[in-house]
């Protein structure tokens, strides 16, 4: 009797508030099937100096940008779970002995509510069955929004923002999570604290990088062809 109550509340909650899809509206899943589908999976491209190797999953599209919004700026934590678990259905785990989500800086962690790199590195944790290692690695700096910054003042905003905490040392083997990267230079910063406090590779996942890929980079390969 009781579930069968439970089950027309629930029944009646869905037609009151019915999900809809962050992108494009439409009612069922926050993330729709068909935007799924229009995911474009990003060109493999040499890591930045400093990083082992780099996954990037897919091309900063309407559909990325939108989801990434909504878990980060509408709080729709639940995103993270369904980008993660779309990347980990196209994706095999690089090489690592642990998930280590870039950190907030304390004041956005509290601001937010949630670091949603950490939201989506549990996720992949579960998905690829690799520990997850959430304490540890610090951001001691705010160092703000990195968005009007070219490469250069990027690369000197995070420089030594970060620094490895624990009394243990880190995984020898690491890989980095976050939601989006640029230049890569707060991956890069992450990886200089690691290796200061002792692992030897670092590897990064994200979802997307939001610029186009290196052309020359691109150029040069196809040259070597
Ligand atoms: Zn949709």
């Amino acid at each position: 009797m009781i579930s069968s109550l439970q089950r027309l509340l629930e029944q009646l909650l869905d037609l009151i508030y019915p999900e809809r899809c962050a992108v494009c509206g439409t009612t069922g899943s926050l993330f729709c099937a068909a935007c799924c589908s229009r995911l474009t999976p990003y060109p493999p491209e040499a890591a930045p100096m400093g990083l082992e190797a780099m996954l990037v999953a897919w091309l900063y599209g309407d559909e990325v940008r939108q989801a990434i919004h909504a878990l980060k700026y509408q709080r729709r934590r639940r995103m993270a779970l369904l980008l993660a678990d779309a990347l980990a259905d196209d994706w095999s785990p690089p090489p690592g002995d642990a998930l280590i989500p870039v950190p907030l800086h304390p004041d956005r962690l509290a601001e937010r509510g949630f670091n949603q790199a950490e939201e989506l590195a549990r996720r992949l944790s579960q998905r690829w069955r690799i520990p997850l290692c959430r304490q540890g690695l610090i951001r001691e700096r705010d160092t703000g929004h990195q968005a009007r910054l070219g490469r250069r003042a990027r690369q000197s905003n995070v420089a030594g923002a970060f620094f490895w905490s624990d009394h243990r040392p880190p995984p020898e083997r690491v890989l980095l999570v976050d939601d989006v990267l640029t230049t890569g230079a707060t991956l890069v910063a992450c990886a200089d604290a690691l290796r200061r406090a002792g692992t030897h590779e670092v590897r990064a996942v994200a979802l997307a990088r939001s610029r186009a890929p290196n052309r020359r980079a691109q150029r040069t390969m196809s040259v070597l062809q």
